[in-house]
């Protein structure tokens, strides 16, 4: 069915034409982009004027001739699909709203794991936070020694802290542990052997292997004894003129159980310093603090290392410390010397927000009676179940509402893990809220009830079990952010 002619006045329509090629544009009545404004008219428009101000001209003449060429898509379509112009402008800002909004942005994190390496692990501490506002939009004193005005070391502002509360002889810190434990072996190991049980070659999340490891950083990897037990005549019978370190790995993210032996390091470290070779160890997530004094699972201590004759030790910045993402080695002087002299230090090198981060985040350890409320991981993995199902209660009643009848909502127990290969065993009794969809659907429902919570401004992240959407609420603590935005779920 032809259109009415009156569509396709030029005069009624200015400038329809401007953004294509004008010579074989001519005004034909069976073309349907006459209807679309033209580039200029679009951004003439008051809504999309004001714009410019706060997306610059650029971003916005490409958000309108996108919008316009899709437009121009679905007119071949359907030919009648004409939107006005207020309706376009309105498009073209979503467009750019869109196109500017940040890719890494905040999530409710209710898996029930609490340091969720893929949700960004550690929370900083507001005072790490002000500490690293404080060094970003102006110069500091990064490698500056403002005493005698030179040069200095930017590993300067977090040493003394950390030799302060491990009591080790020196300190340096690079970009992760895996950088730490790399840096190390590729100081010490290079075209050496080094020593590990076989119990101990593991592999951490987003494929940290510790032979691949060994090997990029150039060490030869001599295994010994088995999975489940390594004596010490294991790592005596492995010795030999091309032994350059026996190393200890914490197992992190797995256990082993039932028939088992490892050595401890006080004796590893006898047999290592017999034949004046260093022992290492890579602590993983290496805590400052004891944390059965919290109530929570013990886990070894860099000073616990150091103290048994460890050499050096390796640790993470963001697992149970609660800081900034860093690796950071301790131990003897001349060891930590030879690994600030590798060349790949200045490659492995943390930046001045994480240092900021980093020296507030173990300052915080000086008042340890205040570290459980000022240290975001510490706050979170002692909050007790029964202060969860309280908070659970409470908004049971709002997530009901916001669900309406599209599932049922209870309270369950459950149990947290701290994760990032902190204490894999051991779990937190903690509480959850569990959404069932109603009515058919199964998987589909579930899924799609999932992906709801994952659209909001905030996303929503929870574990799927059992047929349920399972929020465990130990990591919420913004209540009334996580409530506010439930009238904006599209179920
Ligand atoms: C987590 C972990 C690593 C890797 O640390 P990142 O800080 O994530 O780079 C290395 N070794 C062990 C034993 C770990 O637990």
């Amino acid at each position: 069915m032809p259109a009415p002619t009156t569509r396709f006045n030029l005069d009624t329509i200015p400038g329809a034409l401007l953004d294509s090629p004008r010579k074989n544009a001519m005004p034909h009545p069976d073309n349907p982009y006459a209807h679309l404004p033209s580039v200029d008219s679009l951004l003439a428009h008051p809504d999309i004027a004001g714009l410019k101000e706060r997306y610059g001209h650029t971003a916005v003449v490409a958000a309108v001739r996108a919008e316009l060429a899709e437009r121009r898509e679905a007119l071949k379509a359907h030919p009648d699909s004409v939107p006005d112009t207020a309706r376009l402008a309105a498009d073209c800002r979503k467009r750019l709203e869109a196109d500017f909004a940040p890719s890494l942005r905040p999530v409710f994190n209710l898996t029930g794991t609490v340091l969720h390496t893929n949700l960004g692990r550690a929370l900083l501490a507001e005072s790490a936070v002000e500490a690293v506002l404080a060094v970003l939009a102006r110069p500091s004193n990064l490698e500056y020694d403002l005493a005698g005005a030179r040069r200095g070391d930017r590993d300067d502002h977090i040493d003394g802290l950390i030799r302060e509360l491990t009591g080790a002889e020196a300190a340096t810190v690079v970009n992760n542990n895996a950088a730490a434990v790399f840096l190390l072996l590729n100081t010490l190991g290079v075209r050496k052997e080094v020593i590990v049980s076989r119990g101990e070659l593991i592999e951490i999340g987003g494929a940290f292997r510790i032979p691949d490891i060994m090997s990029r950083a150039g060490a030869k990897l001599r295994e010994v004894g088995t999975t489940n037990r390594t004596h010490l005549k294991d790592y005596a019978e492995a010795l030999s003129p091309r032994t350059t370190l026996i190393m200890k790995v914490h197992r992190s993210n797995y256990a082993i159980e039932g028939f088992t032996a490892t050595v401890p390091e006080e004796q590893l470290a006898e047999l290592a310093h017999e034949k004046s070779l260093p022992f290492v160890e890579d602590l993983g997530s290496g805590t400052l603090i004891d944390l059965s004094a919290h109530g929570l699972p013990k886990e070894p201590t860099p000073q616990q290392a150091l103290a048994k004759g460890t050499d050096l030790v390796s640790f993470s910045g963001d697992k149970l410390l609660g800081g900034p993402q860093a690796g950071i080695l301790v131990g003897r002087k001349d060891l930590i010397g030879k690994i600030k002299r590798n060349p790949l230090k200045r490659a492995l090198r943390v930046d001045k927000m994480t240092l900021a981060a980093l020296e507030a985040t173990l300052r915080l350890y000086r008042s340890p009676e205040l570290l459980s409320r000022q240290l975001p991981t510490l706050r979170l993995l002692t909050r007790t179940e029964e202060e969860i199902r309280t908070l659970a209660q409470r908004i049971l009643p709002k997530v009901r509402t916001a669900l309406n009848a599209h599932a049922e909502v209870s309270i369950e127990p459950c149990r947290s893990q701290i994760g990032s290969g902190s204490l894999p065993v051991d779990r937190l009794p903690s509480a959850c809220l569990v959404l069932k969809p109603n009515g058919r659907g199964g998987g589909r429902a579930l899924n799609r009830l999932a992906q709801a919570f994952r659209e909001l401004p905030i996303p929503i992240i929870g574990r799927l079990e059992d047929g349920a959407l399972r929020f465990d609420l130990r990591c919420l603590e913004d209540e009334a952010g996580f409530t506010g935005q439930l009238v904006l779920l599209k179920l």
